[in-house]
């Protein structure tokens, strides 16, 4: 439970962004969540204040020795003009095993989803409505202990910042072609892989633009023992349909475990339609491309839910899949996924949320 969050609203709002070129993660609400760690307090002072830069000493740990972690979600508006959350409680959960693996203090149950929706009822206002828009939900805590020392920190800062984002595909989805990367690896198991901490990202960044150059979206990565067994593409996790049957690389330790893979599979569950997961080796698709056995693939993920692959590129030469078409698979998740999400869809998996507290809903007169 998350107790009395003092808030105290801004007295000069921002004016909106337009809707129609919102992007991703360039505009900002009025209002931030703050709460600090103390080893003598534990979690305590939660509090919304507008959105501002935060003052940290240079001495903070989190500059130094990268104590760092983060979640990614979004509130929906509904049809009805209410709002809602998709699984938030998995995102929690997923925090708490990034922080632990960190070295750093978890959550108690339902703070975080408290924290969000108390944040959301405040900035309920900035939630676009326009199909394909959604209110990113961006939570984070980081090492604030001013000392050299390398440790774990004392203190910590978790903050939640919001911001309206755009279609991620405008005017339906759309194939991207993706890169095997050769050289670098995401991750190793007994690494940092399982846990959304920013290193991860820093040290992705390189073969990013390495794809980006080849005229591929994202990278598909290896394995780093063996280099030889697909894990992830980009930060999605990733889905092969080969003869009819879907696979997915099993969580090892060095895959991060997506809400939208758990959504994916429960539904392939559901629909009775035949589902693995296995490791896959990058030779075992790119044969199943050539020989016309590769049916689908997609990645996953909140930003984009489902992302279709239009070809595999590897050792110089792409692998199209399904000629570059979405799939019939890929549609229809990302249809049922996405009409749950805006409430179009009937929720009978109780995956939905409301993304606003009553008393809140109240205070705004909805
Ligand atoms: C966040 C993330 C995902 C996708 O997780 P979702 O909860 O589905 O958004 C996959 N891989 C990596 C590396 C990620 O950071």
């Amino acid at each position: 439970m998350l107790s009395n969050v003092r808030i105290e609203r801004t007295e000069s709002p921002k004016t909106k962004p337009n809707p129609e070129k919102l992007g991703f993660g360039q505009y900002f609400t009025d209002h931030m969540l703050l709460m600090d760690y103390s080893a003598e307090q534990g979690w305590h002072d939660p509090r919304i204040v507008p959105y501002a830069p935060l003052t940290l000493d240079p001495a903070a740990m989190v500059f130094h020795y990268g104590q760092a972690v983060f979640e990614g979600l979004k509130a929906y508006r509904t049809a009805e003009g209410g709002a809602q959350l998709f699984l938030p409680e998995r995102n929690a959960k997923r925090l708490n095993r990034s922080l632990e693996r960190m070295s750093m203090p978890k959550l108690e149950p339902g703070v975080l989803t408290e924290a969000i929706q108390a944040l959301v009822g405040v900035d309920q206002d900035w939630i676009p409505e326009a199909e394909g828009t959604s209110l990113y939900i961006r939570p984070f805590i980081i090492a604030t202990e001013a000392m050299l020392g390398v440790r774990a920190s004392s203190s910590y800062l978790l903050a939640i910042v919001m911001s309206p984002v755009g279609a991620y595909f405008d005017g339906g989805l759309k194939p991207v072609d993706i890169l095997v990367e050769p050289h670098d690896v995401r991750a190793v198991r007994g690494g940092t892989g399982a846990a959304k901490t920013a290193a991860n990202y820093a040290g992705g960044l390189k073969a990013q633009a390495a794809a980006k150059e080849a005229g591929c979206a994202q990278v598909l990565w290896l394995d780093a023992l063996e280099r030889k067994y697909v894990e992830e593409v980009g930060s999605m996790n990733v889905f092969f349909r080969i003869d009819g049957q879907v696979y997915t690389p099993v969580l090892n330790g060095s895959i991060l475990e997506g809400v939208t893979r758990g959504a994916v599979i429960e539904l392939l569950e559901d629909w009775d339609v035949m589902f693995t997961a296995r490791p896959l080796s990058i030779q075992e698709l790119v044969q199943a491309a050539a020989n016309g056995t590769l049916e689908e693939a997609f990645g996953t993920g909140t930003a984009a839910v489902i992302s279709p692959i239009g070809g595999i590129r590897w050792n110089g030469q792409l692998y199209p899949i399904n000629g570059g078409q979405v799939g019939e698979l890929s549609q229809k998740l990302y249809d049922t996924i996405t009409g749950i999400q805006r409430g179009m869809v009937r929720d009978v998996y109780g995956w939905t949320v409301p993304a606003v507290a009553e008393q809140e809903e109240l205070r705004a007169g909805v």
